[in-house]
């Protein structure tokens, strides 16, 4: 039913919520990002003035949110989040900007998928921190001149092409978040499994890290699935033999590859004879949203040498048919 859903998805945000490093000490990884991040924030701090809009770029699950909420932690100031597809219209964003107080952090997700009207509408707003606004309706309807706090805006989008020019302009700082190794993972899921009180030793850790496509989001949902396994299976601590075997059920492969990869490079393998395909007709053969194929799955099949982009379309490589253990076609002509 609705409620099962609606349950299952509130606990994972919880779970997730309560995982969340609220502060640059707890965060793992981006060194470079974080060190710059530093400063700037400290800098702001020692001004009293709002830090510089700031845009990150990234795949999901790298931590976007929580560093965001980490800037508004560090400055003392609130933190509001909204995302790019739930802003309809002007209004929504106007509501937003108004209850913002001096210094705070807005964060808007997605970006890149606010509509153009909202998008051009937040400009004066970042730009002079002032918004027009529509008072009265009919012929008495005239557009008066808001004056916001100082705020900063933190937008986040999974892909930088996406992003408008103007929009881009008006962001000071920018950061591009990179997938996490395997070290740094490893230390995201001890920190994770110790919030959780469950013991978890350092093998069974990197066992998880290897399989997390470099994505701490991925990390701890594994951590939190081999947790039952280890708890209905074992006993109850999070040991390499146990990690493996639930991994396995989870039929999650040593590259960390899932079904859905799987069925991606299956299908183009079987179906487009491994490419070169277009990404609009693998979305309707696989029945996956295109943006979340290139968002979402494709950067880290193309980061592991899977998959490469060329100009004709998405072509599978010797990599993925060694993997999966298929033989490549015979070369055109032969
Ligand atoms: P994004 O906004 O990029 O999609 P989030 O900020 O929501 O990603 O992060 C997803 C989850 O991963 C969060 O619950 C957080 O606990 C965890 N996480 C992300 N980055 C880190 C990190 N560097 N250290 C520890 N945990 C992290």
């Amino acid at each position: 039913s609705d409620f099962d859903i609606h349950d299952r998805v509130s606990a994972d945000k919880d779970f997730e919520r309560a995982l969340r490093p609220s502060f640059f000490d707890s965060f793992n990884g981006q060194e470079k990002v974080v060190e710059n991040l530093k400063v700037f924030v400290q800098a702001a701090r020692m001004r009293g003035e709002a830090l510089d809009h700031l845009l990150l770029f990234g795949p999901p699950g790298l931590g976007k949110t929580t560093l965001a909420g980490i800037i508004a932690n560090e400055l003392g100031v609130n933190f509001k989040v909204t995302s790019g597809p739930v802003l309809d219209k002007p209004g929504d964003l106007a509501g937003i900007l108004t209850s913002l107080e001096e210094n705070d952090v807005l964060f808007i997700d997605e970006i890149h998928r606010l509509s153009r009207v909202v998008e051009e509408y937040l400009y004066s707003a970042m730009e002079d921190y002032k918004i027009d606004i529509m008072i009265d309706k009919g012929p008495g309807a005239r557009s008066v001149q808001l004056s916001l706090s100082p705020f900063t805006l933190v937008g986040a989008t999974t892909r930088s092409g996406m992003l408008t020019a103007p929009m881009r302009a008006r962001f000071g700082i920018n950061c591009h978040l990179e997938y996490y190794n395997h070290e740094v993972l490893e230390r995201i899921i001890m920190r994770s499994a110790a919030l959780l009180g469950v013991r978890c030793t350092a093998e069974a850790a990197h066992e998880i890290a290897l399989r997390s496509r470099g994505t701490p989001r991925i990390a701890n949902s594994l951590l939190r699935r081999v947790r039952d396994f280890a708890q209905v299976k074992g006993n109850g601590d999070i040991e390499p033999e146990i990690a493996r075997f639930s991994l396995e059920a989870l039929n999650i492969d040593r590259y960390g590859l899932d079904e859905m990869d799987h069925k991606l490079l299956l299908t183009m393998i079987n179906k487009f004879e491994g490419g070169p395909v277009g990404l609009s007709t693998i979305a309707t053969a696989i029945g996956e949203e295109q943006d979340t194929i290139e968002e979402v799955y494709e950067p880290f099949l193309i980061m592991e040498g899977f998959l490469r982009r060329t100009p004709r379309g998405r072509e599978v490589t010797s990599l993925a048919y060694t993997h999966l253990k298929i033989n490549p076609p015979a070369p055109m002509g032969s």
